[in-house]
């Protein structure tokens, strides 16, 4: 199948466009190895997908607009030829021809394409114009050399190309949110590296699998996915011996975080991601994030704070990560939830109960590092 795309406006300002079309073009090189993409006005055309790859492309970032589309001649003789043998759905009444020249060479303007074309179609079929609401749009793009023809494009995901805007570290968890987050920075053109932090006491297995299913997922939009994962069970040993069961999960959190950060510095990231949501669990009040994001220095950003459950679960169910992350398994951090955890916690008070712990255990995690992948291979 041929697909064409077509970008997202915002990155055809300014001086920066060629950067943003490079690294759209190097992505799709790497999610679709198989696939040949050619340079069209406002876009790219793309040959030689699978069927199933469309619904992929819909959420690549960088795209805005995409549809299967027919490359061929320029010549109106071509073009009546090929709208000729399109089969189009039985139901429809109305319709448009949205013909385009980037080629301003081309004999025929615009105007003048869609009334020869769209007179044939009223001949063949008695459909009536309708410009505004059409059922069926037609749009035929005629460059120097090649007409590209295609109906109703869908949305894309829009946004930036990965990598365009630098790197981020997401802290995931198995649950629904965090995954969702990484996506939203990688619409916004980051790159993200993810970290997991992991109680060794549970039944690891099952528990990395859910997260490496979860990277994967993900690795069909951003081609290449670093995941550390991190051993926890000793840090969470010391908070429940130490700290009062209110406290432990802000001050776990915070442990999270600064193991993050050390982490970053070495992968160059350039932020820390979570998938919190204001008000949504007892650990996302915003006293709580005030005394969790205390922790480290660097920046922090929750991109799904201002968003429902139910607005994040239709994402993930359209990414396609929330059956894994519906899949059961006990988060490291629901071991030890307190009845009544706190939802008004003071700094003051959070910084007086840290220093029961010892934080030089941070220093010496062996942390795995997985790169994961998911290039479709014969
Ligand atoms: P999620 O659905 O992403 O698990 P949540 O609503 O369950 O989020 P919390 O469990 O309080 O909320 O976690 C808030 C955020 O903290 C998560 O979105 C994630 O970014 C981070 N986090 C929590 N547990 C872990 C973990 N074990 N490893 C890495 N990050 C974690
Ligand atoms: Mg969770």
């Amino acid at each position: 199948m041929d697909v064409i795309t077509h970008f997202d406006e915002i990155f055809l300002k300014g001086k920066n466009q060629l950067m943003f079309i490079r690294c759209l073009a190097d992505n799709l090189d790497e999610l679709f190895p198989k696939a040949a993409i050619q340079r069209v006005e406002g876009g790219f055309v793309i040959l030689n997908l699978e069927d199933d790859d469309l619904e992929r492309l819909s959420k690549i970032p960088g795209i805005a607009k995409l549809a299967p589309c027919q490359v061929i001649g320029n010549s109106m003789d071509e073009i009546k030829k090929c709208l000729s043998g399109m089969e189009f759905d039985k139901s429809v009444r109305e319709f448009r021809i949205t013909a385009s020249r980037s080629y301003k060479k081309y004999p025929i303007n615009s105007d003048n394409i869609n009334r020869e074309l769209g007179g044939l179609l009223i001949d063949k079929y008695g459909w009536k114009v309708n410009l505004t609401r059409p059922e069926l749009n037609i749009y035929i793009d005629i460059s120097k050399d090649k007409a590209v023809v295609y109906i109703n494009p869908q949305e894309g995901a829009s946004g930036l190309p990965i990598g365009s805007a630098g790197k981020v570290m997401c802290l995931v968890s198995g649950g629904i949110d965090s995954p969702v987050a990484a996506y939203q920075m990688m619409r916004r053109g980051a790159e993200v590296v993810f970290v997991h932090f992991q109680n060794q006491t549970q039944v690891t297995d099952e528990v990395s699998l859910k997260i490496i299913d979860l990277t994967k997922t993900l690795a069909q939009y951003q081609s290449s996915i670093k995941l550390f994962i991190a051993p926890f069970a000793e840090c969470q040993r010391q908070v429940v011996m130490k700290i009062p069961a209110d406290y432990r999960m802000i001050i776990t959190r915070r442990l999270m975080f600064r193991i993050a950060e050390k982490l970053s510095k070495k992968e160059n990231c350039q932020a820390l991601i979570t998938g919190d949501s204001l008000g949504q669990v007892a650990s996302q009040t915003l006293e709580n994030l005030t005394a969790i994001y205390d922790s480290v220095d660097m920046l922090k950003l929750a991109p799904l704070i201002g968003m429902n459950k139910s607005e994040i679960m239709k994402l993930a169910r359209k990414l396609g990560t929330l059956d894994i992350s519906n899949r059961p398994y006990e988060d490291c951090c629901s071991l030890f939830v307190a009845k009544h955890p706190q939802t008004k916690s003071k700094l003051q008070d959070v910084l007086e109960l840290e220093k029961q712990l010892d934080l030089s255990t941070l220093d010496n995690l062996e942390i795995i590092s997985y790169n994961i992948s998911m290039i479709k291979q014969d």
